[in-house]
């Protein structure tokens, strides 16, 4: 059960920018299982970057590049398809065989055109290498994928400007996460409820996107159990997004392209 959060068409695309399209798994649990493997087989993907976070369970990825592996439980998968690359996402056999908590969030950011073409690659983030940082007064616990706070700063390498937080609040938890003015930042609440900047509560599986004015921050957990966030936050890229499925350019030309390149095999060819 893959829940769409955001995705790259309709209103509200420039206020996300860069992320274009966020797909998100809850949590759900899986029982042993034999028969076809679950996931998604051969697809291409051209001109912007996927960011797969793994909470629970484990995913198996193969692709063009010649590149595979295995993601699991706290690890992220920063992919930048840039000029093309094809490849599967599948539940890893050793989890389907064992079953348990499938557990995930694929993020998909865009690229400026001038790096819209570049060779694809990625960059395999273990949960290991991911800060952990104690907010402050027991608050919760803060995660950085991408982007920076205070002294720390998170493994990912970004084509753009960009915070990509794994949050949690404890209950009755407070803290101030100012963002860069300018920015666009998105929240989303996985689990539990939070109260942005003493305003609105935003409930579980629910995304709040937050005005780019301003650079004050304050979430406030007022609920009885942990909130579980992903916290999202960039400068815009301030160029058209044009997206036809797995394709995100500037205009309709490159999209032809794109499906011209991919129908005649000259994807993932390096
Ligand atoms: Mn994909």
């Amino acid at each position: 059960p893959v829940h769409s959060m955001f995705a790259y068409q309709g209103a509200g695309v420039a206020e996300r920018s860069p992320f274009l399209l966020l797909d998100y798994a809850p949590p759900y649990s899986f029982a042993p299982h034999s028969g076809p493997r679950r996931g998604v087989g051969q697809h291409p993907h051209r001109g912007f970057e996927t960011v797969t976070i793994v909470y629970s369970g484990e995913l198996e990825h193969r692709d063009s590049t010649g590149a595979g592996g295995l993601i699991g439980a706290g690890d992220v998968q920063w992919m930048t398809a840039g000029g093309g690359i094809v490849h599967e996402e599948f539940h890893a056999p050793a989890f389907s065989q064992t079953g348990g908590v499938f557990h995930v969030a694929q993020l998909w950011v865009n690229l400026p055109a001038k790096d819209k073409m570049t060779p694809a690659h990625y960059q395999g983030i273990t949960a290991a290498q991911i800060p952990s940082l104690a907010l402050p007064q027991g608050a919760g616990q803060l995660r950085l994928i991408a982007g920076d706070w205070e002294d720390k700063k998170a493994p990912a390498q970004t084509y753009t400007p960009m915070r990509v937080w794994d949050l949690r609040l404890a209950a009755g938890g407070r803290a101030d996460l100012p963002q860069p003015e300018g920015w666009n930042t998105l929240l989303l609440v996985q689990s539990g409820s939070v109260q942005i900047n003493d305003g609105a509560t935003v409930q579980s599986m629910q995304t709040a996107t937050l005005s780019a004015a301003g650079t004050g921050l304050t979430l406030a957990n007022t609920g009885s159990v942990e909130a579980q966030l992903l916290l999202l936050s960039g400068e815009p890229i301030d160029e058209p997004v044009c997206g036809y499925g797995p394709f995100v350019m500037n205009s309709r030309e490159e999209i032809k392209q794109a499906i011209d390149d991919f129908n005649s095999g000259r994807f993932g060819q390096h």
